[in-house]
């Protein structure tokens, strides 16, 4: 079946044709790594496990790429404010590098815990530079970019439709950017953008920098670090091509840096820069996008502590279309915990016995994804099946289908059910008990219980999908 992608450069949905038949080239802005990441990007990694799981789901052999942003990125996309990086050397008084090993090792460990699927290739741009020197020097042959005392810039004027992603006009956007901030005398248009910034200027104590063979009177040997859009024009083309099938980021990157990715790759490249442009719209708080800068951001951790299960987050991600704005609240997360949690009920009494995929929900199943991924679609669909009159086994057989996408770990489930049949009631019973212990944080008590269910030759273990009761 045909799959039909929202491209956002048409502004409409499109029959999706990738470059080479069966394969997909995907790739996925990441994050910058100086900070722990918020529940409005995981909803971004989450929306784009969604999309690649859809993809291999219809047979594709998906390619996927994702970055890290370790260098480069200010407080602002247009190159102004404050060295990301740089905040968060401060704020902890780590090196850079370990600022960023911190917040990566952070970032790993909170995908994997919304069971996202590891991107193929996770490049650093710090591992990149040679890359990005390459890709600005041919800018500045081609005659596409300039040099100034203290960066070498794109010329946005030399670009083929600059704004053509964004439909902004041309002369608004010249004279738009840059917030009116006018940091460097010797820019042609407030709206070029850098590609390398010399360690000079506002940016003289830079703490990350190389050389280069570009030349600035206020450096020796062109040191100076890379401008955060070309870095995911490198790293993109270096893993998957000049030319991608699908990119994919947050809406708020249409307007500046997706427009420049497109300027820098497609001047340098002469290839088309992406065929399928998907944007995932926010996640907000109290109707305003969830953000760290206002104070109204929340972390897994929160979430964790709060001891809901990481895949009820998961679940209320499903939940929403990616291209719709979804409303995060404690009570919101509540009703998709209860979802989940009935989900793993009704799986429970299926019992263990695995039938046929039912053909005629699986149809229904696979036209919801094709149709621009309407994940909450195809979600509906469950306790459509279960209330069905299909067999209990061939149920167990489609939803272990479905959650190839959806990522639910229905499958553990459904085993630790089973398994959990052949436990003694004694057993089953200390276990609830001590479930209830740590609910009221007594965890004195939940020790003491585990200890008893020990010397009765069980073990329990804390699963993100509840306990898990073995014997020893
Ligand atoms: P940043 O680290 O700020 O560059 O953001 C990393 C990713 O998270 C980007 O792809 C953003 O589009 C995305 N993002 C940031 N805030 C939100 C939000 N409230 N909802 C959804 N995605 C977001
Ligand atoms: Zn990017």
């Amino acid at each position: 079946m045909d799959i039909k992608i929202y491209n956002t450069m048409s502004r409409s949905k499109e029959t999706f044709k990738p470059l080479e038949n069966g394969r997909v080239g995907f790739y996925q802005c990441g994050p910058t790594v100086y900070w722990t990441q918020h529940l409005g990007n995981m909803r971004a990694v989450v929306l784009a496990d969604l999309i690649v799981r859809s993809l291999r789901y219809a047979g594709y052999d998906v390619t996927f790429a994702r970055n890290y942003t370790d260098v480069g990125h200010m407080t602002s996309d247009e190159d102004t404010g404050e060295d990301k990086m740089e905040k968060g050397v401060k704020r902890e008084g780590l090196s850079p590098s370990e600022i960023a090993n911190k917040y990566v090792a952070v970032y790993e460990q909170d995908v994997t815990d919304l069971n996202t699927l590891s991107p193929d290739f996770k490049p650093r741009a710090t591992e990149n530079i040679d890359g990005i020197i390459e890709m600005t020097q041919t800018l500045l042959d081609k005659g596409y970019a300039y040099t100034t005392p203290l960066a070498v810039y794109f010329d946005v004027s030399k670009a083929k439709d600059y704004t053509r992603l964004s439909r902004q006009k041309m002369e608004d956007t010249i004279k738009g950017a840059g917030g009116g901030e006018v940091e460097d005398p010797d820019k042609r248009h407030s709206a070029d953008f850098a590609l390398w910034i010399f360690k000079a200027g506002k940016h003289k104590n830079a703490l990350q920098f190389w050389t280069s063979p570009f030349r600035s009177p206020l450096v020796s040997g062109g040191e100076g670090f890379p401008g955060w859009h070309i870095e995911c024009s490198v790293m993109s083309k270096k893993h998957l091509g000049a030319t991608l099938d699908i990119h994919m980021g947050g809406i708020e990157h249409i307007p500046v840096h997706h427009t420049n990715e497109i300027a820098q790759s497609e001047s340098a490249n002469d290839a088309p820069y992406v065929n399928y442009w998907i944007h995932n719209e926010h996640l907000l708080v109290n109707n305003a996008k969830m953000s760290k800068s206002e104070g109204t951001s929340y972390s897994l951790a929160e979430v964790k502590e709060k001891r809901y299960n990481l895949l009820a987050l998961r679940y209320f991600f499903l939940q929403a279309h990616y291209r719709s704005k979804q409303n995060f609240t404690w009570e919101a997360l509540d009703a998709a915990q209860k979802g989940l949690d009935n989900l793993y009920k009704q799986i429970s009494i299926l019992g263990s016995k695995k039938g046929a995929v039912n053909e005629e929900f699986k149809k229904e199943f696979v036209e919801a994804l094709a149709d621009d991924f309407n994940t909450p679609k195809a979600l509906a669909l469950v306790s459509k099946l279960f209330k069905s009159d299909i067999a209990n086994a061939d149920k167990l057989a489609t939803i272990l289908d479905f959650d190839k996408v959806f990522g639910l770990k229905i499958k553990e489930v459904a085993q630790e059910m089973s398994q959990e049949k052949d436990i003694p009631e004694e057993i089953q019973n200390l276990v609830t008990e001590r479930e209830t212990a740590r609910q009221n944080k007594d965890w004195a008590e939940s020790d003491k219980l585990r200890d008893e269910i020990l010397v009765k030759g069980y073990e329990v273990l804390d699963t993100q999908t509840g306990p898990k009761i073995v014997k020893k």
